[in-house]
């Protein structure tokens, strides 16, 4: 069975392996450096970028995590996750994984968009998915091996790397597993 990681420090980790399980897979907590050894994928989660990522650094978790990223374990990050995983922010200094080539700009929509949900479309789905965005980030910047995937308004939303998928939108809050879904795909 495949095994699919969720980071465990902070966040919607048991809403991801809700989801997770839905669609077939074992979906595991992720706390220590050995346990990312023993997973097909990854995911880290939404909540709080600077949170998750000083527990990472606390906790050993930050130089496993870029080795295993940089080694090719698919993997993707929601909200904070893809701050996570971004290769720098716009503003403030905040320990990051990288990997993905891209400039993320924290809670980028603003106060008075502070959430909301919007029907996108995503490439790769033929229906639009109903996306809930809690203080999320855009991304300011793309890489040229980034392919933009979705969009709000013209600002990246969702974008894929080789085998880092990351979305500014929380698919872990609905009942629609499509984009999990194209996680496994890349297992
Ligand atoms: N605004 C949060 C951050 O900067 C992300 C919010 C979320 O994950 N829903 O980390």
């Amino acid at each position: 069975m495949t095994r699919v990681g969720v980071l465990a420090l902070q966040g919607d980790v048991r809403e991801h392996i809700h989801i997770l399980e839905s669609l077939g897979v074992e979906g595991i907590p992720v706390k220590k450096p050995e346990e990312l050894g023993e997973v097909d994928a990854l995911v880290i989660p939404g909540g709080e970028s600077t949170t998750i990522g000083k527990m990472a650094v606390r906790f050993g978790l930050l130089e496993p995590l870029r080795t295993a990223v940089g080694e090719g374990l698919p993997v993707y990050g929601t909200c904070a996750g893809m701050i996570l995983l971004a290769s720098a922010v716009t503003d403030g200094d905040q320990p990051l994984i990288g990997g993905l080539d891209v400039v993320v700009k924290r809670n980028a929509f603003g106060r008075q968009n502070e959430s909301f949900e919007a029907s996108l479309d995503v490439l790769g789905l033929a229906e639009p998915f109903q996306a809930v965005f809690i203080r999320a980030p855009w991304i300011e910047k793309v890489g040229s091996d980034v392919d933009v995937i979705a969009a709000v308004d013209d600002h990246p939303v969702m974008v894929r790397q080789d085998s880092i998928l990351a979305s500014s939108f929380h698919p872990e809050l609905t009942q629609d597993g499509r984009i999990h879904q194209m996680l496994l795909e890349m297992v």
